[in-house]
């Protein structure tokens, strides 16, 4: 019988990541200028350090942990991987639940994985300060927390609502020695452009962006980081993956399918791609494994979505990349998963997903909530509004099982914590939360202002 709680021991945290680049069946698409042209690396370099950049377009597949990195990292990991088995009894199902703990990060989520590399890599290039974006202050405070820890100071752009409506993360980055301002700020030209038309504007994770993009660019020895999309910050998260392997190898299982919720795909990349390199090697137990990234029904990119170049932001600032996007004008509705209110998603996800190694399903917010609930009341831990999407699908699953009876071995990544979201349970139990219809027009309107280029 499979242990409830399978830990390891400081010394398996990962040596290397894992680089899926290295395994694609075609190669990448590459980001491409305002030109159309492929962007050049001196271009890059305005925004990213060069070692970031080198990993961003490496193709070796396995890339090694810097030491001082691993010892960020042992600070939490590895994280622990339980099975449910509260959840499975009270679902009645046969099947095995398995899910990996990213909460246990001083954070709160799997973000720091990427932030504490990150500011290491920065650090080592000579970057004297970092800029970024952050809508409820996930990746924010994760930068902030990682920029204390290598002695960079870190501004975040902080998206005005969740500025004002959400002070416990803003609180969290300023104990971490964090700067946050209300975007869209006047610090910037893209700010200040917005603020003139609409004094009152709420901001976005776009229009965040285009300002943080803008310092970088502008201010010397500043440069940007961003907590997810990015081929690196993919790479990062794959010590989710690697770690749960070698967990279940300690019990002798292997899951038959993996569920992740998916923003901007990185901690469905960092749980799923170790797994799927075995089965692009062959490897007879991943063989009829599925990986399944969960998104929002009211932000559904990869299931109603397009595989075309877009931007990444909503001024236009960023290269552009090939991904499947819901436009890059496109305002997802004001669902409580934050972190999966983005238009686009990681390259890396849309090329697997658009070759059909990868699968994606759309699930509505209250379903998500109920899940998180049961979840919370077999498990005991509170999930992020964003996990939720996660569980949900996999107790989907596990129900299937029951009526097939199937013993199916299930693996989902439990991001986070839901500690800094407990309104949007208050919602919840106030019957207050609403199901956002599909917003079809809104989405048409959007992908009719993609960029022309193929
Ligand atoms: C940011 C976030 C996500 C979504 O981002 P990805 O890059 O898709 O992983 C999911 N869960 C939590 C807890 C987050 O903070």
């Amino acid at each position: 019988m499979a242990r409830t709680r399978i830990i390891l021991d400081e010394s398996e945290i990962p040596t290397h990541w894992y680089n899926v680049a290295a395994d694609l069946p075609s190669p990448p698409a590459p980001p491409l200028g305002p030109d159309g042209q492929p962007v050049t690396p001196d271009k890059m370099l305005a925004i990213f350090p060069g070692p970031i950049l080198e990993q961003e377009m490496s193709a070796e597949r396995w890339i090694p942990i810097p030491d001082e990195v691993r010892k960020i990292y042992a600070l939490w990991r590895p994280s622990p991987l339980y099975r449910a088995e509260r959840l499975e009894a009270m679902l009645g199902t046969p099947a095995k639940i398995f899910y990996k703990y990213e909460g246990v990060s001083p954070a709160g989520s799997h973000k720091p994985n990427s932030a504490v590399a990150q500011a290491y890599l920065n650090k080592i290039a000579g970057t004297q300060r970092l800029v970024t974006e952050t809508g409820a202050g996930q990746w924010g405070s994760s930068l902030a927390l990682a920029g204390q820890m290598f002695g960079l100071p870190v501004r975040i752009f902080m998206v005005k609502v969740s500025y004002e409506q959400k002070p416990y993360r803003r609180l969290m980055m300023q104990t971490w020695g964090g700067e946050v301002v209300a975007s869209p700020t006047n610090l910037t030209r893209a700010g200040r452009d917005i603020l003139e038309r609409d004094p009152d504007n709420p901001g976005s994770l776009g229009i965040a962006i285009s300002e943080a993009v803008e310092e970088a660019v502008t201010v010397p020895g500043t440069k940007y980081a961003l907590g997810s999309v990015l081929n690196h910050v993919i790479l990062h998260q794959t010590v989710i993956g690697l770690e749960a392997k070698k967990q279940f190898e300690k019990i002798g299982l292997y899951p038959d399918m993996i569920f992740a919720p998916c923003g901007g795909g990185s901690n469905f990349g960092g749980a799923a791609f170790p797994f799927l390199a075995d089965k692009v090697a062959g490897d007879k137990r991943a063989e009829k494994l599925r990986c399944v990234a969960v998104e929002p029904a009211s932000c559904p990119t990869l299931t109603k979505g397009v595989y075309a170049y877009d931007f990444g932001d909503a001024t236009g600032y960023t290269p552009l990349m090939k991904m499947y996007t819901l436009g890059h004008d496109f305002m997802p509705p004001g669902i409580h998963a934050g972190g999966l209110r983005y238009h686009g998603d990681s390259p890396l996800v849309s090329q697997l997903y658009h070759e059909k190694l990868i699968e994606a399903i759309a699930v509505p917010q209250v379903a998500t909530f109920e899940a998180g609930v049961m979840f919370a009341r077999a498990e005991g831990i509170i999930p992020a509004p964003e996990s939720c999407h996660g569980i949900r699908a996999t107790i989907d699953e596990a129900l299937r099982c029951k009526q097939t009876g199937e013993p199916k071995v299930l693996f989902f990544n439990l991001s986070g914590h839901g500690h800094f979201d407990m309104s949007a349970y208050e919602s919840y139990f106030a019957g207050k939360l609403e199901d956002f219809e599909y917003p079809a027009e809104a989405i048409q309107a959007s992908l009719a202002h993609l960029p022309k280029i193929d």
